[in-house]
């Protein structure tokens, strides 16, 4: 069942439900393959089957909406799947863009103290190379970030965002945000890393580390929630998803988490699987560990 009035309101295609030449369970349009002066092609809500009474025209939803639009028949039947009644609404929330460039903090450094250093060695990372690939920075002692790491979040190569992440993990705030009133582009519009989206596959993650750890491919909702724009972000961007969020064990929130995130890339993406880790959290994976499963999903 296809929601018509909707798909035509949002097209500004006009439209009849009932009146002349209009049956029950189907909605009339002008039909645009004839010199149709009035509303004689019928679309059926229930299968999306059209006909016109005036010069007999005939055929699927798809092909009508592509002629009507002049956009290719691939394009126009991904936009009207999301105007079956079935398919769980994903509106395309708009990229709130307020500033035209991101100001790390001033206390930023490219060099990284000792501390911030062991933090990241502590955690299995080799501390040059997450900031040659990932581009991130220290602040030491000083201003609002002190003895945060800061990590840069780009979007289509740009700076756009940025998130400090504590060195000490009985910080009360893990992570600290970048004010939003100066942000490029607002973190619930954006996934962590997806410029290393690489042919059409993504794995989901939680957070920074996560990505860090699970290299290119590896996209980080930045939390277990997820937002609107990030579904539509991911279903431009990939074809297969997997997800992989913390396991039960560490947050038992997680997997019910991962179920409605597959629950909502189901109808956009070819491929959606969730993958359970047994405990920890991608982060504490070996680097072998993280091969063998790209391997086994066939990224690498
Ligand atoms: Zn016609």
């Amino acid at each position: 069942m296809y929601d018509l009035e909707r798909l035509f309101d949002d097209h500004d295609i006009e439209y009849w439900t009932k009146g002349k030449n209009v049956s029950k369970g189907w909605t009339n349009i002008q039909c645009p393959f004839c010199n149709d002066k009035s509303n004689h092609l019928g679309v059926n809500i229930n299968t999306g089957a059209y006909n016109c009474w005036k010069c007999s025209s005939s055929g699927e939803l798809s092909f009508l909406i592509s002629e009507l639009l002049s956009i290719e028949e691939y394009k126009s039947k991904k936009l009207i799947k999301k105007y079956r009644e079935d398919f769980i609404e994903v509106k395309k929330e708009k990229r709130v863009v307020s500033n035209t460039e991101l100001i790390l903090p001033k206390e930023a450094t490219n060099i990284l103290p000792e501390k911030h250093r062991q933090y990241l060695i502590g955690r299995g990372f080799d501390p040059d190379y997450i900031q040659k690939k990932y581009g991130i920075m220290a602040c030491d002692i000083l201003g609002d970030y002190k003895f945060r790491i800061i990590i840069p979040i780009f979007f289509k190569g740009r700076l756009v965002n940025f998130a400090a992440k504590a060195i000490d993990d009985s910080a009360n705030l893990k992570i600290k945000n970048c004010p939003n009133e100066k942000v490029v582009i607002q973190r619930d519009s954006l996934l962590y890393n997806i410029d290393n989206i690489k042919n059409r596959k993504a794995i989901i993650v939680e957070g920074f580390t996560d990505v860090w750890k699970m290299g290119d491919c590896a996209v980080a909702t930045m939390g277990t929630k997820f937002t609107n724009a990030q579904i539509q972000l991911l279903s431009d961007y990939c074809s297969e998803a997997y997800i992989l969020y913390d396991s039960k064990e560490k947050d038992p929130q997680a997997l019910i988490q991962a179920e409605k995130l597959a629950h909502s890339l189901y109808s956009l993406i070819k491929k959606v699987e969730i993958l359970e880790l047994p405990h920890g959290d991608p982060g504490d994976l070996t680097y072998s560990e993280v091969e063998n499963i790209k391997k086994e999903i066939g990224i690498i």
